[in-house]
């Protein structure tokens, strides 16, 4: 769609292509933009990252060599309180690949209505081809370089792909060093001993798993005859999966990267994930058909859940996808152009910024309770947990009926509602 104001920033830094995350998450804020009538002067602040860093972080190798790596830190918007989001490592990360993540992160927040901004962290390494020791001197001198622009009141970063506790670990002592004194709410995601929070680890599953009950219940089905197909078994999709088993739901589909298993009668989740820990492959497994990824996201079922990766669903195959509730785990996993052909078909989208966004939710929750010095019962944080995922697939859904929009527009119009109105009433500093 044709906007109605002007930006020289987005024509400028970007090729127009549907797989570029950055132009599916500019259209689709464009959109909402539009159906706000969003003022021109809020529009024009809000399409805009606040700050993009790019950092060069000279590593010791093993080999004694030094080798100097290239990263980003992108922060997206402050409007409602500090930045909050991952860090990527990986061979392949661009930078509008993090500003897409950091804008998503500003959405997300917005529509589970926590009081975060958005953020963003990559660096173009590959995480597999290094040793550990590597790794943590890579990892402490990209946290020192964003020492002055990160911490508890400016910006939080968490675990994404290839990061885990450990980086989190490293990242919160060079802080804490650089500080001099522990500063356990710099990052989210550490181990519980380091002030982690108790369900973090589960949360973005967890999350999926609250508003997959509220579709279903939506669309008056059971979840025994519930038939879900799960793209990835990493911490998104591989729990996603095993609390979706435990709560009788029918998997009968799950991938990682190098392809999937399916049996229409449903699979023995905690048994294939056992294997593939120990083989590091589905090859093998037995009693089960093979399918590609690609073929895998084609199968018929009830729920879908892509939870790897992102231009997964394209104006390729969104055509072929057969799922009522497509619940997206992963960042992008559809594209923009292919929105308008799944609401054609007639699925129902829980959209990523909601459906993934438990774990930003408990990342929230790690940071009160760091700041308080209290931590909460595993049990304590499951439960705001689901209060916070149903309250918000209820007020997105009611938003999407009061509009008549889809369940993506919705979401974005209802984050960008929230940021707009805040950005308002602070008010310009210019
Ligand atoms: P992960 O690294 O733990 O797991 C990724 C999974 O996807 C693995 O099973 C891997 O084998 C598979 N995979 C990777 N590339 C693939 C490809 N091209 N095709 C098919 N499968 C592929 O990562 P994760 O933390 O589970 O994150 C998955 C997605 O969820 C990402 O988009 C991430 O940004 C998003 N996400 C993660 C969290 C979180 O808390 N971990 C929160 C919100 C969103």
């Amino acid at each position: 769609m044709e906007s109605m104001y002007s930006s020289s920033y987005v024509d400028d830094i970007r090729e127009i292509k549907e797989e570029n995350p950055f132009e599916s998450m500019m259209s689709r804020f464009d959109r909402a933009a539009q159906l706000l009538e969003l003022d021109a002067d809020l529009y024009a602040v809000m399409r805009v990252p606040n700050r993009e860093l790019k950092v060069y972080i000279p590593t010791r190798m093993d080999s004694g060599r030094m080798q100097v790596f290239e990263g980003y830190r992108v922060q997206h918007n402050f409007a409602r309180g500090p930045a909050k989001g991952g860090i990527r490592y990986s061979p392949d990360v661009t930078l509008d690949e993090v500003r897409a993540l950091a804008a998503w992160m500003t959405w997300k927040c917005a529509v589970v209505n926590v009081p975060f901004g958005g953020a963003k962290g990559g660096v173009i390494c590959d995480p597999q081809q290094m040793s550990l020791g590597e790794l943590e001197r890579m990892t402490r001198r990209y946290a020192a370089e964003l020492v002055d622009f990160i911490g508890p009141e400016k910006d939080v970063p968490a675990p994404d792909m290839n990061t885990n506790e450990q980086t989190m670990a490293w990242i919160m002592d060079t802080y804490s060093m650089h500080a001099r004194h522990t500063v356990t709410a710099c990052v989210t995601g550490k181990p519980v001993d380091l002030g982690g929070s108790s369900g973090r680890r589960e949360a973005t599953g967890r999350g999926l798993l609250f508003v997959i009950n509220e579709a279903v219940k939506r669309f008056q089905m059971a979840p025994t005859s519930t038939r879900v197909v799960v793209q990835g078994s990493g911490n998104v999709g591989g729990i996603a999966a095993e609390l979706l088993h435990e709560a009788g739901y029918k998997i009968v589909a799950i991938s990682d990267v190098h392809g999937g298993i399916y049996n229409p009668a449903g699979i023995d989740i905690p048994n294939a994930l056992k294997y593939l820990r120990t083989t590091r492959s589905f090859e093998g497994y037995e009693g089960v058909e093979t399918v590609s990824n690609h073929e895998l996201l084609e199968l018929d079922c009830d729920v879908l859940v892509p939870a790897a990766t992102e231009n997964q669903i394209t104006s390729q195959n969104a055509d072929k996808i057969k799922c009522k509730v497509l619940a997206e785990g992963a960042n992008g996993p559809t594209t923009a152009a292919a929105d308008e052909m799944l609401h054609q078909k007639g699925i129902f989208v829980i959209p990523d910024i909601l459906a993934n966004a438990g774990g930003v939710t408990v990342s929230y929750f790690e940071w009160v309770q760091d700041r308080m010095g209290y931590f909460w019962r595993e049990d304590v944080v499951n439960q705001r947990l689901q209060d916070t995922m149903v309250a918000s697939f209820n007020d997105l859904c009611r938003y999407a009926d009061a509009h008549s929009v889809d369940t993506r527009t919705a979401a974005y119009m209802l984050a960008i509602d929230r940021v707009a109105y805040d950005t308002r009433i602070r008010g310009f500093y210019a």
